[in-house]
C-alpha cells in the first residue's frame, strides 16, 4: 500500500509530543498523578452548576461576572483580570502574544510539563535553565540567560513537580535584573497550599502593580477542586492581558465553569479548610519519607517529589502494583500528589519497601 499524501506539518510541531496526562486509575486505586483535589465538590458548588445558561446559548465571552468578582477579591479593576479555560490556556496566550520566530522564552527545568511546547508552538525558542541541587529555581542563572531575544520568562512557584517555592527576596532581586520589556509570568497554580512565610506571592505582594511586566497566574483546578471544569485566571497589566485575550479562542470558558468558580469564591473558607487538611497530609508524607532516608525537597504544593533517578521505572511500577497511580519522570524522579487520607500510609509503606 502506498502511503497517502498528508498535509505538511510544521517541523517543530511534528517533533512535539502531545501533552501526556497522568494515568487514569482503576476503581480501587488512588489517583495521585495529576495534583488534583481529592475532595468531592461542595454541595453549594454542585448546586451552582444547576443554574447555568441554557446549553443552547453561548456563555458570556468576557466571563464578566467572575472577572468582577475576582477584581473585588484582589482589589483590582475587572480589566486587570483575565479568565480562560484553565491557566494553561493563559500560558499559551501570553507566549503567543509575546514570542515568535527568533525570540526566546526562558523557564526552569524540570518544571511543568506543558512549558516546553509553549515557545515551540509560537515558533519561538525555549531556553531551559536547570534547577539547583535543591530542586529550586536558579534565579541567578535565569537572569544570566536573558538576551536581547528574550521575550518572556516563566517562573513556577511552588515548582511543579519538585515542590519548592521562590522567596519574595529572590524574586525582588530577579525582577530588578530583568529588563522591563520582558514579560515575567509568575505561575502560582499551587499558591493556596503555600505555608512558608518567605514565599513570593504575586497577589498579596501586589507585584503586578509594582512591575507592569509581571503577570500572576492562578487556577481553580487545584485548591478549589474544579479541574474538570477548566477555569483559571491571570492578574496583571491591562495592555498585556488584552494581548493575551486577543490570542485566545473566544467563548472557551463555559457558563458552568464561571458559575462554579463564583460559588467556590463564596465558599472559600470551607475550601481553605480542605486545603489545610491537604497541607497536614503533605507534612506527614514529607516527614515520613525523610525519616525513611529519602531526600525529599521542601514541598509547598499538593504533591511531593521522590528523587528516584535511574530507579524511577522500577519504583513507579511498585507504586502501581499497590494501586497507587503516580507520575514518573524516567531517569529523574516520581511526583506523588497528596490525595485521600487512606493514600498517605500506603504511599509511605510502598516507599519504605523500595528504599
Ligand atoms: N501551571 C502549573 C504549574 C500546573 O501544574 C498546572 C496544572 N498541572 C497548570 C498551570 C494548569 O492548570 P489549569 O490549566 O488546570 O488551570
Amino acid at each position: 500500500m502506498t502511503e497517502p499524501i498528508l498535509p505538511r506539518i510544521r517541523p517543530a510541531i511534528a517533533a512535539l509530543a502531545p501533552y501526556r496526562q497522568g494515568k487514569q486509575a482503576g476503581p480501587d486505586a488512588f489517583k495521585l498523578s495529576s495534583n488534583e483535589n481529592p475532595f468531592d465538590p461542595l454541595p453549594s458548588v454542585a448546586e451552582a452548576l444547576q443554574h447555568t445558561t441554557p446549553i443552547n446559548r453561548y456563555p458570556d465571552a468576557t466571563a464578566g461576572r467572575l472577572r468582577a468578582r475576582l477584581g473585588e477579591r484582589y482589589g483590582v479593576d475587572a480589566d486587570q483580570v483575565h479568565v480562560a479555560a484553565g491557566s494553561v490556556s493563559i500560558l499559551h496566550q501570553l507566549i503567543l502574544a509575546t514570542a515568535s520566530v527568533g525570540d526566546e522564552v526562558i523557564y526552569a527545568w524540570r518544571s511543568f510539563e506543558a512549558y516546553p511546547s509553549l515557545p515551540l508552538v509560537a515558533g519561538a525558542t525555549g531556553v531551559q535553565v536547570p534547577l539547583t541541587a535543591e530542586s529550586r529555581h536558579d534565579l541567578e542563572a535565569m537572569a544570566d540567560a536573558v538576551t536581547e531575544r528574550t521575550r518572556a520568562i516563566i517562573l513556577c512557584t511552588p515548582n511543579n513537580p519538585t515542590g519548592p517555592i521562590i522567596t519574595s527576596d529572590e524574586f525582588a532581586t530577579f525582577v530588578a535584573r530583568v529588563p522591563g520589556d520582558v514579560l515575567i509570568i509568575l505561575d502560582e497554580a499551587y499558591a493556596e497550599f503555600v505555608t512558608a512565610p518567605d514565599a513570593v506571592n504575586g497577589l498579596t505582594g501586589r507585584l503586578h502593580e509594582k512591575h507592569p511586566n509581571v503577570v500572576v497566574l492562578r487556577t481553580f483546578s487545584k485548591a478549589y477542586g474544579l479541574a474538570g471544569l477548566r477555569v483559571g485566571y491571570a492578574i496583571g497589566n491591562v495592555a498585556v492581558l488584552n494581548a493575551a485575550r486577543a490570542t485566545g479562542i473566544p467563548l472557551s470558558v463555559t457558563s458552568a465553569a464561571e458559575n462554579a468558580a463564583i460559588a467556590s469564591l463564596d465558599a472559600e473558607p470551607e475550601l481553605l479548610e480542605r486545603v489545610a487538611v491537604i497541607v497536614e497530609r503533605r507534612t506527614r508524607l514529607v516527614e515520613g519519607l525523610r525519616a525513611q532516608g529519602w531526600d525529599v525537597p521542601d514541598s509547598q504544593a499538593n504533591f511531593v517529589w521522590l528523587p528516584t533517578a535511574e530507579r524511577t521505572d522500577e519504583i513507579a511500577a511498585a507504586f502501581g502494583e499497590n494501586d497507587l497511580v503516580v507520575r514518573a519522570f524516567p531517569g529523574d524522579g516520581i511526583r506523588i500528589s497528596v490525595g485521600e487520607e487512606g493514600s498517605i500510609d500506603r504511599v509511605l509503606e510502598v516507599a519504605a519497601g523500595v528504599r
